[in-house]
């Protein structure tokens, strides 16, 4: 199978899956989701994410029917079933089926959505061009809710510049971007955007924190501003599907590239816990570069 969908314990290939017309996703967008990908059949930091789904959930009142141990047995099993070795791993989790009303259904339960698509992380070689955009986001940021339009117009700004992504600023503070947190370098400091309800707190953005610590980088999760971001050493931007990669352009002007042997150490590192988690799970230890 090249690709998977699930839909509430129903598996097929994506285009031929079919979900209820009344799920609360169509009328509202009511629910959350999490995402990260799998090498080697193995699906990565798949405790954290779950986690952070599973708090996602509490936060838009949504009471799961499943436990986080059966949720991860299940991606678990699910992305042994397709052909690549690397996916895409993706799930949601909406609030029921129900006709349009705002209040929550009574009685309803919660929709479990799982995608799988093959994955290829972007080649970290090539510098990202990113373009600033006002962010007029709600203040639940922190929440991976699927409420993502402003992030969607945000993505197209930076498409339609032929750029890679668009990052927010709001009075005056970067926040993040559209899909990826994003850090600054300044004279041997990592810093980045505190994680409050202006953003989502990455799990690429905590394990590149963690690392370092382990390092000897220092943190600084005091706000900055697109004009500290414009004289930056580096700006860098995470996620779990690109893991770290630096920007080489915001707004066509040049930034970064005054820390690059940084930068590789930083991401070496990221991408070698990648490759230790997937070898301590019985996957193969390779080295040397993403999946
Ligand atoms: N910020 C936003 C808005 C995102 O959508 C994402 C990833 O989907 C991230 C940050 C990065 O999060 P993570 O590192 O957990 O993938």
């Amino acid at each position: 199978m090249e690709n998977l969908g699930y839909y509430n314990g129903e598996t097929g290939p994506i285009e031929e899956m079919k979900v209820p017309m009344d799920d609360r996703s169509s009328w509202f967008g009511d629910g959350v989701y999490d995402a990260t990908i799998s090498a080697d059949h193995i699906v990565y930091a798949l405790e954290e994410h779950v986690d952070r789904f599973f708090n996602s959930m509490a936060l838009l009142k949504i009471e799961p029917d499943f436990t986080q141990k059966e949720l991860a047995a299940l991606l678990s099993s699910l992305v042994k079933k397709v052909d690549s070795p690397v996916q895409m791993v993706y799930w949601q989790v909406t609030r029921g089926t129900a006709p349009r009303a705002h209040a929550f259904p009574q009685g309803a339960r919660p929709n479990l959505w799982i995608f799988l698509r093959p994955w290829k992380t972007a080649d970290p070689a090539r510098g990202q061009k990113l373009v600033t955009v006002e962010d007029t986001r709600f203040f639940h940021c922190n929440i991976k809710t699927l409420n993502l339009i402003p992030n969607v117009l945000a993505a197209e700004d930076a498409r339609k510049a032929g750029c890679d992504e668009a990052v927010f600023h709001r009075s005056g503070r970067v926040t993040e971007c559209s899909r990826s947190n994003v850090h600054i370098l300044k004279d041997g400091v990592f810093r980045t955007a505190p994680a409050d309800s202006l953003i989502l707190a990455g799990i690429g953005r905590a394990h590149i924190m963690a690392l370092c610590g382990k390092l000897g980088v220092p943190v600084d999760e005091t706000p900055f501003s697109v004009q500290e971001m414009m004289a930056a050493d580096e700006v860098l931007i995470t996620s779990s599907g690109v893991f770290c990669l630096a920007a080489t352009h915001v707004n066509g002007m040049p930034v970064g590239g005054r820390a690059p042997a940084l930068v590789g150490r930083l991401r070496d590192a990221l991408i070698g816990e990648l490759w230790d988690y997937i070898a301590a799970r019985g996957g193969a230890a390779r080295r040397g570069g993403p999946p």
